[in-house]
């Protein structure tokens, strides 16, 4: 890698510069397969480093607590605007910090503390956000919750009913974070409208995907929209939220004042360049791209002995059930971060194993094919993950090292977006 791309920090605290050097590198040499991940543009990050970063702007466009919005005003408006054209919705606010904050604005707009939410199961693939205990959500509201069946990894839709009819709750969160199948969004929608329930779709991991056709749109069937900006939609670090006409004032009031206070002005214009690079063709090349390689890796995959929830994947994500191997997902996923290979340890539904230990490990192709890795790659990348894995059960430093460089080889040929080369 050549001579750092940031003078001024090198100069100012060179000991941070280096570890920002240090980290383009990782993400430069390593086959980066967290689902939840991605690489931004480089005109992403130049838009998230600007002297917005500078402006204090609560309130709204054209109606600001502060005075000099004159660009700020115009630029958070660009980001709505593309926001509603791209998703095709009536309203769309861009200034939630991220998606956490972004659910609890919805719990605000339309839940009292003690009323009964409803999501999915962390342990299923649901997002601690949707009323699991640990968090917030599910200490200051009633979180009642569903999984998936255990003979096929799917959603069970007869559970979901059933709880939604006699629970009765006020929110019920459709959406996850280990969830490899398209989600039914219509099956939601007639459970909501049935129980008497504001419905979410949380597309935090699959808005890119939903913006580029590769999954179906959850806007004709449910109440409120949930994402994020920086995973599959290749932003930066934020959310929107967005929703019919309706809902409009209830969740702008949720956001501000009700939770935050001023927008992170930076982000929201590299949110709106993001929105705009989503709209290109080749984002919709993208979306698929990212499907496709998951569908071939996951084949590789099966190919391999490996068992996957679910039995594959509709979308960027696969999420794999170590047992039959015999190596628990954490020993899995902290050998192939020393094989240059990044994923995550996570539980599968019904796992018998620790949260901290669980059996599972979770992958996902948005990073690889915003490098442009195709099909004909993912062969070579389940090879990569079984001996890696292999490796992890027998202990084989040496095993891991080799792949280290192979990886590092493959990558050198695919510049990742925004990384100095
Ligand atoms: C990532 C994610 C979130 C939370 O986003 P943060 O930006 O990490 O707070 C919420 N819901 C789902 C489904 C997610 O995948």
């Amino acid at each position: 890698m050549n001579a750092t791309p940031h003078p001024a920090l090198a100069a100012t605290d060179p000991e941070l510069a280096a570890l920002v050097g240090a980290e383009e590198r990782l993400q430069a040499e390593t086959l980066r397969l967290i689902p939840s991940e991605n690489y931004v543009s480089q005109a992403v990050l130049e838009a998230s480093g600007t002297v917005l970063q500078n402006k204090y702007s609560e309130g709204y466009p054209g109606r600001r607590y502060y005075e000099g919005q004159q660009n700020i005003d115009q630029i958070e408006t660009l980001a709505i605007e593309r926001a509603k054209g791209l998703f095709g919705v009536d309203h769309a606010n861009v200034q939630p910090y991220s998606g956490s904050p972004a659910n609890l604005a919805i719990y605000l707009a339309f839940a009292e503390p003690g009323d009964t939410v409803m999501g999915m199961a962390l342990p299923m693939g649901g997002h601690l956000t949707h009323g699991w205990g640990v968090s917030a959500t599910g200490k200051w509201f009633r979180g009642v919750q569903y999984g998936v069946r255990k003979d096929n990894g799917l959603i069970d839709f007869d559970q979901v009913r059933e709880l939604a009819l006699k629970e009765r709750p006020k929110v019920i969160f459709c959406g996850g974070t280990a969830l490899p199948r398209t989600i039914d969004f219509a099956a939601f929608g007639e459970i909501a409208r049935e129980s008497g329930a504001v419905l979410v779709a949380d597309v935090a991991h699959i808005a890119g995907l939903i913006a580029g056709g590769a999954h179906p749109s959850p806007v004709p069937h449910v109440d409120v929209i949930s994402t994020t900006t920086h995973k599959t939609l290749r932003g930066p670090r934020g959310a929107m939220l967005m929703s019919r006409e309706e809902h409009a004032k209830a969740l702008d009031k949720a956001v501000f004042p009700g939770l935050q206070g001023g927008p992170h002005n930076q982000t929201t214009a590299a949110i709106a360049v993001a929105l705009r690079e989503a709209a290109q063709p080749s984002f919709r090349d993208y979306a698929q791209a990212v499907v496709a390689n998951a569908k071939a890796l996951a084949e590789a995959l099966l190919a391999r002995g490996f068992d996957l929830v679910s039995g594959g994947t509709d979308n960027h994500l696969i999420l794999m059930d170590l047992t039959p191997k015999e190596v628990p997902g954490k020993v899995a996923a902290k050998a192939l971060d020393r094989a240059g290979i990044v994923v995550n340890y996570n539980t599968v539904p019904y796992d018998p194993r620790k949260p901290f230990d669980p059996s599972g490990v979770r992958i996902g192709t948005p990073s690889l094919t915003s490098r442009g890795l195709g099909t004909e790659h993912m062969a070579q990348v389940a090879d990569w993950i079984d001996r890696g894995v292999a490796a992890a059960g027998a202990g084989d430093e040496d095993a891991l090292l080799t792949i280290r460089a192979e990886v590092a080889d493959l990558m050198a040929a695919f510049p990742a977006p925004g990384l100095p080369v």
